[in-house]
């Protein structure tokens, strides 16, 4: 039976639309279960009735014509209550109602199960027989996890809208949304231009050939061509990114070296293959092994390889010549994966979002387009890309939203949020040399978290007073090897020298989890409590001594580095980090540099740790809550998992009374406690930090003015009175709920995010 179920949901995946995928479900069931009659209704969403949408067994004119209200019926029954029905006779149900047209007083046994995703019913799946029993367990098991199998396929289906139940046909309703990961938060207005690859290189077929020397020839001259198209499109991005980020470039020219991808496809031709057929079965292997690879960053790997082989397709196949499109203003890019190259092909200053269907937070797509400024929603996997072309669409890189064809009402809201944001930051930039203080004079210093080297002159305009978290981890992701310890000196110091003499707190290390490095790969079955962090490191000192070095030698005449180390759940990990530091500061001393100690700091980010601060301060110079993993790993929820990203909260009480907690026991051992989590960037989480008592809220450059505003449009007791009120709840919505209802009482309602429509 598991073979069949399996059977059925591969072939329903497969469908090219709802219409499809329903037809096939019915007569699969059908012909598995024996029955004579399978059916399914689907929940329209505008009548709230349940149509039926395909039957095998019953007239095919009834289909679209049979609406049922939620309990009317015995198929309305199986929907209000979400639980299957097994009749021997369903007209003696007391629900029965017979549905004229349909032909089925002909059958008497009726089994129904809810068609149930993400605890919405979506509709009922039905089977009939003429005789009189009821259906056996088995049967029943079946239906039931059929059902379930095929919720999340329905779902998909009906969210791109192939078929959409109410208005059938080719068309995408209006507001229709799709849901991603927010890559770049923001909020735009435009046309959506999808760019697709240039050249399919899944069609390309195997071809002998002669003439070896000549089609050598041709493979590279367009390999010349790529590689000045790619220079190009690098030399193009020079003014909006600094050196880190053009570094994508240079990976994407390495790709194509010799001695990398363009070695193996030569041989290839000289084995006598052509040279498209060649690219193709290249790219398709080294293609195969990064997606077979757990792991998201090498994934990411894939795309580029796919994406050069597209690239030196078309130049193959059309002598290089490339059409120029006409690009609109405001336009938003989608694209099935949106590569760093593309974002080089359209004009930036007409680009208003950027839409991926595939990829996440952590590609370097999304990379490019937060130190760009450019609105972002990756991973909308439902989005059907090739379908919406020059509609119009809006992203809430807020949410990870894209809503396509919006409505006017829609346009409006999203109108009047952009408007808010532009006359709110012009508000805010006069607030930029003014401290963060309360009405009655209490200062928080405002920091900020930083990765890129684009952040650093963002952060300085907007008056940031110190960085109270460098991701360390970024300028390793974005190249091929471990960086030298030249190159991390000349990456640590641009970030050291802006800020002197304000404080820069560098992380060390921090990948593992979600963060992974192309050429260090961590391959487990559960990476959020695996090798992460302090644990990575410790096992290779190699790594994080010549880290260390080179932190304190881009320190030299600066004084400014404070050290952080990530992930720390043991005071041992302290113990042994903090040897190696001083091993390192040592060393360099012993060799003549002028160096001052710098100061080291814990990150408290497990929950082992919260009840280990005091023992922490004992042995380091400040602490730095993670609230964002603090919230992950007190509440057990992943936080990049969308399916549980609604129970993802850092106003969880659970997670403010260990915040508090943590302030508390750090200022029993007078050492100071800084938050560098998503929350301190939040006007309300601020506040509460403050009144918590946080001596320093670090943040990304962008929210500074937001809680810089916040913090000095209240008095000291009205943040306390935001605290007490917080704390009083034993669940977090009333928590947002009442905090957002006083900042809005208090004048503040402007600066809370932007929430999007539901
Ligand atoms: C955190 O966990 O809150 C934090 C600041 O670190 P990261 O988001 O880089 O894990
Ligand atoms: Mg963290």
């Amino acid at each position: 039976m598991l073979d069949v179920l399996r059977k059925i949901v591969q072939e329903v995946n497969a469908a090219d639309d709802l219409e499809a995928a329903l037809k096939l479900i019915v007569k699969r069931v059908q012909r598995s279960m024996r029955t004579q009659v399978c059916s399914v209704y689907l929940l329209d969403p505008a009548s709230q009735e349940y149509v039926l949408m395909a039957t095998e067994g019953l007239n095919q004119e009834a289909v679209g014509n049979i609406r049922l209200a939620p309990a009317e019926g015995v198929v309305g029954k199986v929907a209000s209550r979400a639980e299957p029905i097994n009749l021997e006779n369903v007209a003696d149900h007391p629900s029965y109602r017979y549905m004229t047209g349909s032909g089925e007083e002909n059958f008497h046994s009726f089994l129904g199960a809810p068609i149930i995703h993400q605890r919405k019913v979506l509709g009922v799946l039905v089977v009939q027989q003429k005789k009189q029993r009821r259906f056996d367990e088995s049967e029943e098991a079946f239906l039931i996890t059929m059902s379930a199998q095929l919720a999340g396929v329905i779902a998909h289906a009906e969210v791109t809208g192939a078929i959409s139940v109410n208005h059938g046909g080719e068309g995408i309703r209006k507001d229709a949304r799709f849901d991603g990961v927010s890559g770049a938060q923001g909020v735009g207005l435009g046309v959506a231009m999808v760019v697709s690859p240039p050249a399919d290189l899944d069609a390309v077929p195997d071809q002998r050939i002669e003439d070896i020397d000549a089609e050598l020839e041709r493979f590279r001259s367009a390999l010349t061509r790529v590689r000045h198209d790619i220079k190009v499109v690098g030399r193009s991005l020079a003014r909006r990114l600094k050196g880190e980020e053009q570094a994508l470039f240079d990976v994407y020219l390495r790709m194509l070296d010799d001695n990398a991808l363009a070695g193996e496809i030569e041989h290839q031709i000289k084995q006598g293959q052509w040279a498209p057929g060649a690219l193709r079965r290249v790219v398709h292997e080294h293609v195969h092994q990064f997606e077979m690879m757990d792991d998201a960053y090498l994934r990411e790997r894939a795309t580029d390889i796919r994406d050069l082989g597209r690239r030196v397709l078309a130049c193959l196949q059309e002598g290089g010549a490339t059409s120029c499109p006409i690009y609109p203003d405001n336009m938003v890019l989608v694209a099935e994966e949106v590569t760093p190259a593309m974002l080089g092909e359209v004009p930036t200053d007409k680009l208003v979002g950027l839409v991926s269907v595939n990829g996440s937070g952590n590609s370097h797509a999304a990379i490019l387009a937060r130190s760009m400024g450019i609105p972002t929603v990756m991973g909308a996997v439902d989005l059907p890309a090739t379908r919406v072309h020059k509609r119009e669409i809006i992203i809430d890189g807020y949410s990870g939203r894209v809503f396509v064809d919006p409505s006017d009402e829609l346009t409006g809201y999203y109108a009047d949020i952009m408007q808010e944001e532009q006359e709110l930051s012009r508000g805010l930039e006069q607030l930029r040399d003014l401290p963060a203080q309360t009405q009655d004079g209490h200062r928080v210093p405002l920091w900020v978290n930083t990765g890129l080297i684009t952040d650093v002159s963002l952060a300085l305009q907007r008056g940031a007073e110190g960085v109270g978290l460098y991701r360390s981890e970024v300028p390793f992701m974005i190249k091929e090897f471990f960086p030298s310890e030249a190159e991390q000196i000349e990456s640590y110091r641009r970030q050291l020298e802006p800020f002197a003499p304000s404080p820069v707190t560098m992380r060390t290390l921090d990948i593992g989890g979600d963060k992974s490095l192309s050429y260090f790969p961590i391959d487990e079955d559960n990476p959020s409590l695996g090798w992460r962090g302090i644990r990575v490191t410790l096992d290779h000192p190699e790594i994080f001594l010549v880290q260390v070095r080179a932190m304190l030698l881009a320190s030299e005449g600066l004084d400014n580095l404070r050290i952080l180390l990530p992930m720390v759940a043991s005071v041992v990990e302290v113990d042994e980090a903090v040897a190696l530091i001083n091993q390192a500061f040592a060393e360099l001393v012993d060799d003549g540099y002028q160096l001052i100690q710098p100061e080291i700091g814990v990150m408290v980010e497990v929950p082992a740790a919260v009840y280990q601060v005091r023992h922490f301060a004992k042995r380091v110079d400040f602490l730095s809550v993670g609230s964002n993993d603090l919230t992950q790993y007190l509440l057990a929820v992943d936080r990049n998992n969308p399916r549980v990203a609604d129970l993802y909260d850092s106003y969880h009480p659970a997670v403010l009374t260990a915040l508090k907690q943590i302030v508390d026991e750090a200022h029993r051992e007078q050492v100071q406690v800084s938050i560098c989590g998503e929350l301190a960037g939040e006007p309300i989480g601020a506040l509460l930090l403050m009144a918590m008592g946080y001596d320093v809220l670090s943040m990304s450059s962008t929210s500074l003015p937001k809680v810089k505003s916040a913090i000095r449009g209240v008095s000291s007791e009205q943040a306390k009175l935001f605290l007490d009120t917080a704390l009083s709840f034993d669940e977090p919505e009333s928590v947002r709920q009442a905090l957002e209802k006083m900042l809005a009482d208090a004048g503040l309602g402007h600066l809370d995010r932007p929430h999007a429509p539901q």
